[in-house]
């Protein structure tokens, strides 16, 4: 069935990748290392000789303003509030980011992609002419982070990790396509892997396939061209039945070979 595309463009959390990967593991993992973080980092933090050896994580931290940034447990306090009251804070994003990074390198965090995404990602690395592709908002460098470490476990094996990247033609994020609900981003998208605005080019914007979780990110798709189908996973947001009579709905990428 896939055979008639060309491309395929995949979003993570949700589609490849459980939603409560981000909630359940990330997020817990940031709140329970921070204090740990913190500690290895002198105050002020101007200092830059006493925090040679942690210089990235305490460049970071100067980001924040000086009025929660001059004490250990003032800071403390000040980045939990952010977390609990879902502040989209780019201090913050920066910080997580950096927590996650050490958390993925030591190998305490794994992603835990579906299996069947796992299995199609390896088929269509080597059977699409016109490229393997993610969209997500989660920023390029969080992709290729939880990309290079996807836990593998195969009944009677130890777990064991892989790297994916490799499989992949490249990544899209906000900053590189725009918002994921607008047709306009998607436009940008066919023309960034190669679908011209040419009419024979137009012709095969349907072999372009993306696939998603959110309804108004697979209408936006099909709204510009696209090929989008709906993926459903256990415990993603139920779709609602006015959507489901719209958009083709799939629960496993099985179901697409
Ligand atoms: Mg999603």
């Amino acid at each position: 069935m896939t055979s008639k595309f060309n491309s395929v463009i995949l979003d993570i959390e949700g589609t490849i990748c459980p939603v409560s990967f981000v909630k359940d593991t990330l997020f817990p993992y940031f709140l329970e290392h921070l204090e740990e973080y913190l500690s290895k980092i002198e105050f002020p933090l101007g200092n830059t000789t006493s925090n040679l050896q942690n210089a990235e994580f305490a460049g970071i931290l100067d980001k924040f303003p000086t009025e929660y940034s001059c004490g250990k447990a003032t800071l403390e306090k000040y980045i939990r509030e952010l977390v609990k009251n879902d502040v989209k804070d780019p201090v913050l994003k920066e910080l997580q980011g950096y927590v996650w990074k050490t958390g993925y390198n030591s190998g305490e965090i794994l992603a835990p992609l579906y299996d069947d995404a796992i299995e199609a990602i390896k088929h269509w690395s080597v059977t699409l002419s016109g490229g393997l592709y993610i969209y997500s908002s989660g920023s390029i460098e969080a992709q290729k982070l939880l990309l290079s470490h996807v836990k593998i476990s195969k009944s009677g094996h130890p777990l064991n990790v892989a790297n994916l990247n490799g499989l992949l033609s490249g990544y899209f994020d906000t900053t590189n396509a725009g918002s994921k609900i607008q047709i306009a981003s998607y436009r940008r998208i066919l023309q960034k892997i190669g679908y011209g605005l040419e009419t024979e080019s137009q012709l095969k914007y349907s072999s372009v396939l993306f696939l998603s979780d959110n309804p108004a990110e697979v209408e936006a798709a099909i709204q510009a061209g696209m090929t989008s189908y709906l993926v459903y996973r256990a415990g993603n947001r139920e779709i609602p039945h006015e959507i489901q009579q719209r958009v083709k709905v799939i629960t496993n990428f099985a179901q697409l070979f």
